[in-house]
């Protein structure tokens, strides 16, 4: 079932996007957590990582290289970052369409809570 990030990679509704290709697309987070958030989505519908199939590999594969090179284009990649992707109720899922957050520009803590 569609989501509000499928209205996004359509230009349904506005998004500060901040890289886009075939395969994912990277806008920032409308309620950031930290200087940096941004939320890096497959393109194609995924619920989760728990939904993923061998045939997702390689937008995986391609999604995780991109969030790498996205935080060295913020200037995260000397002080570190965090990526994150939250399944289901207990994760604190909100949006049923994959994404991964990508926090930076202050020191994390560890547990999340
Ligand atoms: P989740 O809680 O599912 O891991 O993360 C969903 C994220 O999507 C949240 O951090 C929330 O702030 C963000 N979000 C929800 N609606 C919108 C929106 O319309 N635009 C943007 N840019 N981010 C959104």
């Amino acid at each position: 079932m569609s989501t509000l990030f499928t209205k996004i990679i359509n230009k349904e509704i506005p998004a500060d996007i901040v890289y886009e290709d075939d395969l994912c697309l990277a806008f920032r987070d409308i309620n950031p957590q930290a200087p940096v958030h941004i939320l890096i989505i497959p393109k194609k519908e995924i619920v989760s990582i728990a939904t993923l199939t061998a045939e997702d590999k390689e937008i995986l594969a391609h999604i995780m290289l991109k969030t790498a090179e996205i935080a060295k284009h913020e200037g995260l990649a000397d002080n570190g970052y965090r990526v994150v992707t939250n399944v289901g109720e207990n994760g604190g899922q909100s949006v049923f369409h994959l994404h991964f957050h990508l926090l930076g520009g202050r020191k994390l803590t560890w547990p999340p809570g």
